[in-house]
């Protein structure tokens, strides 16, 4: 393993254990993701100007007044990534550097404070290495890790808020395997627009989805694929992922417009890719070109790429009355070998030449 030494924090965090682990109660190979939550959680708050002390608590409800502007106008942005087990035990994260850092980016943009890259990272790391007992061991799923920061200001006035909860906590799950989906292109709706918050996470971009996914599922399909707002042309991203399509043996996705969630898993996928001797083209991409290449026979791959599934692959892609099919999972070749070498650094299995990995 090249991965670096363990990083000592140098934030001061108050830590309140749990009298009584809940964890021996959980076999962690089995549990549905987001069915179990891990004994402890971070709290950090934000008042008068400055943040508060970390502490690391027994995770469980917060007590909140209705009025908070959290709830009342969704000042609230997330962050979603994950812990593996090493084959040697280790406790490795995968680049929560970038996930501090697109998470200051989602709160600017709703005119939050900023919370320092070295706290987040202390905070989650003291919360990993006192619930490591929870991270599944290797090759038997991992731990989802959900850093969530929201206004608590008692306003129901429109304006930046002056009060923040910063949460982070965690929930273990067991092998994601997700079975090939089937997708269906929306002109109806938008996911987000020039000038909007396509580009970060607040909270309020997935209740904006719900809909369309509502009347994807109805027609049969897993997800939506959405396309730009201004055209209804160009493809942005599937469901709550990016997506990549290989045509004439060429890997193409959306090219980030400010429309499109800069992935973790996207930007991984295109360096690997790249290592792989692939040509990746971040490029505009028409549906027409999707629906003339699925009918020549010409489009090999689709697949969408994210923190959950990591890369998940997707069978047939519905255009108004047309069903495109692509080629069985068993058929393809990029997808399954990015997918191998990307998990692969993610677990400690293959040696991580790019600092992705930390150990904690
Ligand atoms: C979080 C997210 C992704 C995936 O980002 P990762 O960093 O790879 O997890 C893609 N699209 C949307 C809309 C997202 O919210």
């Amino acid at each position: 393993m090249e991965t670096s030494a363990p990083v000592r924090p140098s934030t001061d965090i108050r830590i309140d254990r749990v009298p009584v682990s809940r964890r021996r109660a959980v076999d962690l190979s089995n549990v549905a993701f987001g069915s179990v939550y891990s004994d402890h959680m971070l709290t950090l708050e934000f008042k008068e100007g400055k943040w508060g002390k970390p502490c690391v608590r027994p995770y469980g409800p917060l007590s909140l007044p209705p009025n908070i502007s959290a709830l009342q106008y969704g000042i609230s942005v997330f962050e979603g990534l994950k812990a593996h087990r090493s084959p040697t035990g280790d406790a490795l994260l995968f680049r929560p550097g970038d996930n501090a850092r697109r998470l200051n980016r989602s709160a600017a943009r709703l005119a939050m404070p900023a919370i320092p890259t070295s706290v987040f990272l202390d905070g989650l790391r003291a919360l990993i290495d006192l619930d490591r007992g929870w991270i599944p061991a290797a090759g038997q799923g991992a731990l989802y890790i959900r850093p969530s920061y929201f206004s608590t200001d008692e306003s129901i006035r429109v304006r930046p808020a002056e009060r923040y909860q910063f949460v982070i906590f965690t929930c273990p799950f067991g092998v994601y395997y997700s079975a090939p989906i089937e997708v269906l292109v929306t002109e109806k709706y938008v996911r987000a627009f020039p000038g909007g918050t396509g580009d970060v996470k607040p909270a309020g971009n997935y209740a904006a989805g719900l809909l369309a996914d509502l009347e994807a599922r109805d027609s049969g399909c897993a997800s939506v694929m959405w396309l730009d707002a201004q055209n209804r042309r160009y493809v942005e991203e599937c469901g709550v992922t990016n997506v990549f399509f290989v045509i004439d043996g060429k890997v193409v996705t959306p090219t980030l417009t400010g429309t499109i969630l800069p992935g973790i898993t996207r930007d991984s996928v295109c360096t690997l890719l790249r290592e792989m001797g692939l040509d990746v083209v971040e490029r505009l991409v028409s549906i027409d070109e999707i629906v003339d290449a699925g009918r020549a026979g010409r489009l090999a791959e689709c697949f969408a790429t994210g923190t959950a599934a990591t890369v998940s692959y997707i069978k047939r892609i519905r255009y108004r009355d047309e069903d495109l099919l692509l080629p069985d999972v068993e058929d393809r070749v990029i997808g399954p070998a990015v997918r191998e070498r990307l998990v692969g650094i993610m677990t400690g299995l293959t040696p991580d030449s790019h600092g992705w990995v930390e150990v904690v």
